[in-house]
């Protein structure tokens, strides 16, 4: 370096040092962190990975873990996770079908699902709602979210509820450039949420829904991979810029078809920028509450949506 850039350099590293000090007292904290905007800060996991091996998976209670020949048993309330993946269910000679479970209808069922997250802000506050109720949900998780927030997707596991796999990145042009691309999105996924488990979904939503993007080819590879795909047949509309208060009457509109109370699934998105649905969250519940609702979570026995 020659010393006239030495000089350069310097000179630049005392403004940048002076036009922080000149700024800083200026600086005012947000308060509100659901308004808050821009990329959400990492969350950095300071705990080692669990030390997992398919025959001694994490101990959860509230959860149901698929047993290596998973023909039948998922006749569970609980969410299901298995601690295989489907290359290791291949190398393994295990089999990739789902266990044949009897839908459940019930007189008045809610599956509440969250899509798009884990987010730093809005999922925790979602968590802590749900919490409060005394009630489990389901998070259909995208791995680019799920890699800034690995102890978020532990502590939605943790507390009983369902995950999904809701594809690697979300980019439609990507995802839905063939079939293939799809399940390697799904399998990325996967991978990504077993080595912070030590368990993955066998449940995936389709970014956008499966109309318009899903060939015949995409049902045939899931089937034949283990995934099963769910829908949504209320949506609270906040994928818009609807105010809480619509999203609300929204839902509570939808509910008016009778033919939904068996096995409502609402869709909402827990993701960046959706602070309305927190917003919204808690006069959602009191509304099915109010209604005699049982909610549960998304697992084999969830009915299709339509
Ligand atoms: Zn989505």
């Amino acid at each position: 370096m020659t010393k006239s850039a030495f000089v350069f350099r310097v000179l630049c590293s005392l403004n940048i040092f002076f036009i922080i000090i000149a700024v800083f007292p200026f600086y005012i904290p947000p308060v509100n962190v659901s308004a808050a905007t821009g990329p959400a800060p990492v969350i950095t996991d300071s705990s080692p990975p669990p030390s997992f091996s398919p025959d001694r998976p994490e101990q959860n209670s509230a959860v149901y873990l698929l047993p290596a020949m998973a023909t039948d048993g998922a006749d569970t309330d609980k969410p299901v996770y298995d601690p295989y993946t489907v290359t290791e269910r291949k190398e393994k000679k295990l089999p990739a079908a789902l266990p044949d479970v009897k839908p459940y209808y019930g007189v008045k069922t809610v599956y509440l699902t969250f899509d798009d997250g884990p987010d730093r802000y809005n999922t925790p506050l979602v968590l802590d709602i749900l919490k409060k109720n005394g009630i489990k949900a389901t998070f259909f998780v995208v791995g680019t979210q799920v890699e800034k927030s690995a102890p978020l997707l532990k502590r939605i596991y943790n507390e009983g509820h369902a995950i999904g796999n809701h594809s690697y990145n979300h980019i439609y042009r990507q995802l839905y450039r063939s079939p293939a691309a799809y399940m390697e999105q799904l399998r990325h996924n996967d991978q990504i949420i077993k080595r912070i488990l030590g368990v993955r979904p066998r449940i995936a939503r389709a970014p956008g829904g499966t109309v318009g993007s899903f060939t015949k080819q995409y049902w045939t590879l899931l089937k034949e991979e283990g995934y099963t795909d769910i829908s949504w047949n209320v949506s609270s509309g906040d994928a818009s810029r609807a105010k809480a208060a619509d999203l609300v009457q929204n839902v509570i509109y939808q509910m008016q078809n009778k033919y939904l109370w068996s096995h409502a699934i609402v869709l909402m998105h827990d993701g960046p920028g959706h602070g309305e649905t927190v917003k919204a969250l808690p006069s959602i519940i009191k509304y099915f509450k109010d209604n005699g609702f049982e909610f549960k979570v998304v697992n084999l026995k969830t009915p299709p949506a339509w």
